[in-house]
């Protein structure tokens, strides 16, 4: 067994028909497509409005702007994300503060946003909202942060790109806060090629991400008619039919995803070099990828070649974002700053993940893993 991908997309003969189907109209953008993947994804959320976007960056620039945050202004969020979660902030500069994650969801730690509250002066007037990310498909924990942005006025936005699906108490990710995105790359829970969708219940902020994605039109204006600075950021007919598609089988699509994270936590239950992934009372997970944490980060190296060797293609999720170079520049941050998001993400590892994994090839994964341990010790 060898070359395993390390993710791969799931499309069937009903995903080409619906594409087919839109490629038989002479409407390919801005029709009756995009309008039905809209109502689709704002079920899913149980959310009021969708408004599908060309990624899901584009939705969290669309959210930013339209939330009317900008230049002096600063919103806390993760350090341990992908790094579009904190991008979406210096487009608008916005300033991003970053504060560290709990060490076992790796999810921000609401205390830690409470202690960046209580410090006094201009920084804390400037901080206008709370940007979480569900990492991993995992929720944050949105009942703490709803009350945190209550109490302190603040506006709450969540990156739900990787938890669609999923849920914390009954609710769906996607639902949370003023406004959520999904991203549909082709490695998430379902795909369109390239897409995302800004989520809300808020008839105005829908109306402004409308707007935004659409060159700054408004409502009733005609198509040379702009009333704002706005962006191309649709969807086509054509990615929009991909993910009718794929949210039709959403159900399906989500199960084996279950069943594949069930064949990793079995296989890998035995093995004491590393951790599985952590499970959060409450939470229902629709498997973004399957993350395991090595508890000594010195093995990442040794067990990424070993499993190259071997076929099994891994990579390190993710690298700290305060580290990357142009953030270090533009604001000064260094290694030492949020030293759980360093320990963390110097120790995680993705393994191959997809809907079509079989038994075996994971089993196969597990085996390799399983036996590194001695020369590991
Ligand atoms: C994938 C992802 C995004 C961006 O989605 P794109 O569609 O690739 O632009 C944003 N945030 C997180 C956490 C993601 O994983």
């Amino acid at each position: 067994m060898s070359n395993l991908p390390l993710a791969a997309p799931d499309i069937t003969d009903r995903e080409r028909e619906l594409v087919m189907q839109v490629l038989s109209t002479p409407i390919l953008s801005g029709g009756p497509m995009v309008q039905r993947f809209e109502q689709m994804a704002a079920a899913v959320a149980r959310r009021k409005h969708a408004i599908a976007v060309s990624s899901g960056t584009a939705g969290l620039h669309v959210i930013v702007r339209a939330l009317g945050l900008g230049p002096g202004d600063a919103v806390i969020t993760t350090p341990y994300s992908f790094i579009a979660s904190s991008n979406c902030l210096l487009y608008e500069s916005v300033q991003p503060i970053f504060v560290d994650i709990e060490a076992d969801t790796f999810n921000i730690d609401p205390d830690r946003i409470t202690d960046a509250l209580r410090s006094d002066g201009s920084r804390r007037n400037r901080i206008k909202g709370i940007l979480a990310v569900d990492i991993f498909g995992h929720p944050a924990r949105w009942e703490h942060l709803e009350a945190i942005a209550q109490e302190h006025g603040l506006k709450l936005i969540e990156d739900s790109a990787e938890s669609l699906g999923s849920s914390l108490s009954g609710r769906p990710c996607g639902s949370f806060g003023d406004a959520a995105i999904f991203a549909f790359y082709p490695n998430k829970q379902i795909t369109t090629g390239e897409g995302g969708v800004v989520l809300t219940d808020s008839e105005d902020l829908a109306e402004m991400a409308r707007s935004l994605r659409n060159q700054g039109r408004g409502p009733a204006s005609d198509w040379l008619e702009h009333v704002r600075l706005g962006y191309n950021y649709r969807l086509s007919e054509l990615h929009a039919a991909l993910g009718v598609a794929q949210l039709e089988r959403l159900q399906e699509l989500l199960a084996k995803r279950a069943q594949v994270a069930a064949w990793y936590d079995e296989g890998l239950r035995d093995i004491s070099y590393l951790t599985p992934p952590a499970k959060q009372d409450g939470a229902e997970v629709s498997w973004f990828v399957y993350v395991i944490r090595l508890k000594n980060a010195g093995h990442r190296q040794q067990v990424m070649q070993w499993l190259k060797e071997r076929g099994v293609p891994t990579r390190p999720y993710f690298p700290a974002i305060h580290l990357m170079s142009f953030y270090r520049e533009q604001f000064g941050f260094k290694e030492g700053d949020f030293p759980i998001t360093e320990a963390v993400a110097a120790s995680t590892l993705a393994l191959p993940f997809h809907n079509n994994m079989t038994e075996a090839e994971v089993n196969y994964v597990c085996d390799q893993l399983q036996a590194l341990t001695e020369s590991l010790s």
